[in-house]
């Protein structure tokens, strides 16, 4: 039976296909405690999503209307984390549930309604909301109501609460008709909730992506709009926002959405030139073949490391940059490492990829050179790298087709596995892999004609 109450939406526990069974055990545990102390304890955003579409969630969140301080006092395993918001983290074996005190998205004019406000709601709701002149939101940190929370969420999907008190889903902004008919909208205005945190476009492309959802037609003309202003949120939330979209199993989707919508130009302009135009006639095709191969990798749960995914995506992108540098007559490393470095700088400033991320990027592209010297110095010290997987992988996925690359990556994987050396079969030796090596010094001949060795 669905009961309306204002704009919220009730669903009884018979009317909805979630199960106890499915959630984390640990996420109930704490439900349950906050309700037998008193409080009112949800699951919501993305796990009531999940759950609802059958899909396993990545995470539990839990809200309450508990302070961080009383939730501390009720859980041992708890720490107090966030500057910007104090959030309990409720430590478990392998796992950490979220636990937020319901908070509300007010705005930065004083409340009307301050004055009728009895004392201990005033206490607790400290106005602490800060926009910048473009209306970015820089701090929010107000503690609010069951409804004021959901809200404050980005898009109506992500705002269903699970209410353990009767098991009952609890929808404030139609999340429930959206997600039944597959739809990405912003809760409220998006002009206005874009503006306030421009990742939530990233958001959106990703949800309708990973969900098979479309986004809602206002929702996709605001983001249209303002997909230029993405530069302005934070460089490194950009980065980690980013390898979200690209190693969600549904890349490929993400980016024809990215590159549809503008964002992708936005934030990375040199690139996508770079995409857009040709090399010596042919189109760019290497970085849609990589995506799709991203995605088949994470969808049969393999985890690709950032540095071999940004080698993948880009690398054809630094190789080109890096002959520009050895035309120039750079040797090979350093133009690898300039090139590295030519794209960091480029990218960077918007999209902040780690520094170690960066080495180990150039790493990967520079030892490509070292699997043609076969055996090489101490092979077993070059298996013994850390990053030796990435580096045979970038290896394969790009040039294994090549019959002579392919019996060089057959010996190295001999060799990494045993312990002693490999033999090297013949047209694998240096000899015949190293073409620009030196050769050997002829033995000067004696004043009288004869060489040295005669007469010994
Ligand atoms: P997933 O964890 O599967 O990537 P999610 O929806 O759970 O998806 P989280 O980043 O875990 O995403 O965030 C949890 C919830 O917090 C969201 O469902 C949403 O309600 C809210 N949320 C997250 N980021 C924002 C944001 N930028 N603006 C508003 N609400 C947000
Ligand atoms: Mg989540």
């Amino acid at each position: 039976m669905k009961k309306r109450k204002e704009s919220m939406t009730i669903i009884a526990r018979q009317e909805h296909g979630i199960s106890r069974k499915i959630m984390s055990q640990n996420a109930l545990r704490i439900l349950y405690r906050l309700k037998d102390n008193g409080f009112v304890g949800y699951l919501v955003g993305g796990c009531v999503r999940d759950l609802l579409l059958g899909r396993e969630p990545k995470d539990f969140d839990v809200v309450t209307n508990a302070t961080p301080g009383e939730i501390k006092r009720l859980f041992r395993n708890c720490r107090l984390v966030g500057r910007r918001f104090r959030l309990a983290h409720i430590h478990f074996q392998g796992e950490i549930i979220e636990v937020a005190t319901f908070r509300s998205q007010a705005s930065n004019e004083p409340e009307p309604d301050a004055k009728e406000a009895d004392e201990a709601e005033l206490r607790q709701r400290h106005p602490r909301m800060l926009k910048d002149d473009d209306g970015m939101i820089l701090r929010d940190n107000v503690f609010g109501t069951p409804e004021e929370d959901a809200l404050r969420r980005d898009f109506t999907v992500n705002a269903l609460s699970y209410n353990i008190a009767d098991f009952s889903i609890i929808d404030y902004t139609g999340g429930l008709a959206d997600l039944n008919a597959g739809i990405i909208r912003t809760i409220g205005d998006p002009d206005v909730r874009f503006q306030e945190d421009p990742v939530r476009m990233l958001r959106a492309v990703r949800f309708a992506a990973q969900l098979g959802f479309t986004i809602e037609e206002q929702t996709r003309r605001a983001l249209v709009a303002a997909a230029d202003t993405i530069v302005r949120s934070a460089p490194p939330r950009l980065y980690d926002e980013m390898l979200k979209l690209l190693l969600s199993g549904e890349g490929a989707k993400c980016y024809d959405l990215l590159r549809r919508t503008g964002l992708f130009a936005a934030l990375f302009p040199a690139f996508s030139s770079w995409l857009d135009a040709e090399s010596d006639g042919f189109p760019h095709t290497r970085f849609g073949e990589m995506l799709g191969y991203v995605d088949s990798r994470t969808q049969q749960g393999d985890k690709v490391s950032p540095p071999l995914l940004l080698a993948l995506l880009f690398g054809q992108y630094i190789d080109e940059k890096a002959e520009r540098f050895r035309r120039q007559g750079s040797p090979w490393q350093q133009s690898v490492d300039a090139a590295v470095a030519e794209f960091m700088g480029e990218t960077c400033p918007i999209v902040m990829i780690t520094n170690r991320v960066g080495i180990a990027l150039r790493d990967i592209i520079s030892q490509q050179m070292r699997l043609k010297k076969i055996p090489g110095r101490r092979p077993e010290a070059f298996t013994a790298r850390h990053d030796f997987t990435d580096i045979i992988q970038y290896c394969r996925i790009t040039r294994g087709d090549k019959k002579d690359v392919a019996k060089q990556l057959d010996w190295w994987a001999a060799q990494a596995q045993q312990q002693g050396p490999v033999p090297v079969p013949a047209e694998l030796t240096e000899e015949t892999n190293a073409p620009h090596r030196k050769r050997r010094r002829r033995r000067r001949r004696k004043p009288n004609g004869k060489s040295g060795m005669e007469g010994m």
